[in-house]
């Protein structure tokens, strides 16, 4: 059956045109899924009994199931959803003095295979739908009683490589009926599918992008990150470039420190040398340790080093702060051992 969180406002009016029905019902529908985040259509009260039956017999409101739950004692929460298809999906929420931002999955694994991810090791199974997407943002408000202020695609699964879901479930996030989250609240990271980045540059969209790039030189980062063999870092660096211009705004490249692998001064050097003069941030995440993981986490002084020096050669570095340390945070932690388990 289909979902029908699946669907924008002027799909859904579309389709209830289709079964007979006036097009501002789908307003009304709306209202209760995204303003009221209601878990069936029983409780759309202002609709007619007939009509709640017809949509009972059209479409599913995708309700997840909470498989797992850990709460880290910075307030961190990270869920692993049934997906209700025996699938399982993990989304993380964290506390910011900015508001909460949610840390979406975009598809059920990854085709990427980068090397420090704990997603790797478990195979693709399917993109998720962009109803799927938007369900994470449901439950978790729901699961809580919060409201969402940040969503970033920065979970499992790449998101360019489910594209038009992504967008799809970006608009809804967005729309003033739907999530009403700001387009400059989204946040959507890639490990480089450089297509995409002119794709999206063209679309001019407010959101934010952030490049995962770990390394500045392509035989480290083709060894790291598989999608450098594709797309190498001159034509990743192209495509950044381009995206600026067009948009004039920041890009955010994230660089996951690893000790021993990327985290001296010569790496260090090489970082500034390809980002100098360009609109950007470097987001330094200190690497999360994966269990037979082969990278470990750099030690602070390092890490530090690596931001100064960033710093005093004019680009702007921050350390993200480390949040639920305590817990499986890492993307993809959660289901992988629920799969060793099993
Ligand atoms: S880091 Fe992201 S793109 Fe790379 S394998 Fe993991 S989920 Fe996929």
């Amino acid at each position: 059956m289909k979902n029908i969180k699946d669907y924008s406002i002027s799909e859904l009016k579309q389709e209830l045109e289709k079964i007979g029905e006036k097009p501002y019902r789908a307003d009304q529908i709306y209202k209760w899924l995204y303003k009221v985040n209601v878990t069936s259509f029983d409780e759309m009260t202002d609709l007619s009994l007939a009509l709640r039956e017809k949509l009972k017999q059209e479409f599913t409101i995708c309700n997840y199931n909470i498989l797992e739950k850990q709460v880290s004692s910075d307030g961190t929460v990270k869920y692993l959803f049934d997906i209700l298809d025996g699938n399982a999906i993990e989304t993380v929420v964290m506390e910011y003095k900015h508001g909460r931002t949610i840390c979406v999955s975009s598809q059920v694994g990854c085709r990427m295979g980068c090397k420090f991810c704990a997603s790797t090791g478990i195979s693709f199974i399917r993109n998720l739908s962009s109803g799927e997407i938007v369900e994470e943002i449901l439950a978790v408000e729901k699961d809580l009683d919060i409201k969402i202020s940040n969503v970033v695609f920065m979970g499992i699964g790449e998101p360019f490589d489910n594209f038009d879901n992504v967008m799809k479930a970006i608009e809804i996030i967005n729309s003033p009926k739907g999530l009403e989250i700001g387009a400059r609240h989204i946040s959507i990271s890639t490990c480089g599918v450089v297509p995409k980045i002119y794709e999206i540059a063209d679309r001019d969209m407010q959101c934010t992008l952030s490049i995962s790039l770990h390394q500045a030189n392509n035989e480290k980062r083709s060894a790291m990150m598989p999608i450098n063999n594709k797309y190498n870092i001159e034509e990743l660096m192209k495509a950044c470039r381009y995206y600026i211009e067009k948009t004039n705004k920041r890009i955010s490249f994230e660089y996951a420190l690893a000790k021993d692998n990327n985290d001296n001064e010569q790496d260090a050097k090489e970082l500034v040398n390809l980002l100098k003069g360009m609109l950007c941030h470097v987001n330094l995440i200190p690497i999360n340790k994966i269990q037979d993981g082969k990278f470990s986490k750099s030690t602070n002084e390092n890490i530090i080093k690596f931001r100064d020096y960033l710093n005093n050669q004019g680009i702007v570095a921050t350390i993200r702060r480390e949040l639920g340390s305590d817990i499986d945070a890492a993307c993809g932690q959660l289901r992988r051992k629920r799969g060793e388990e099993k």
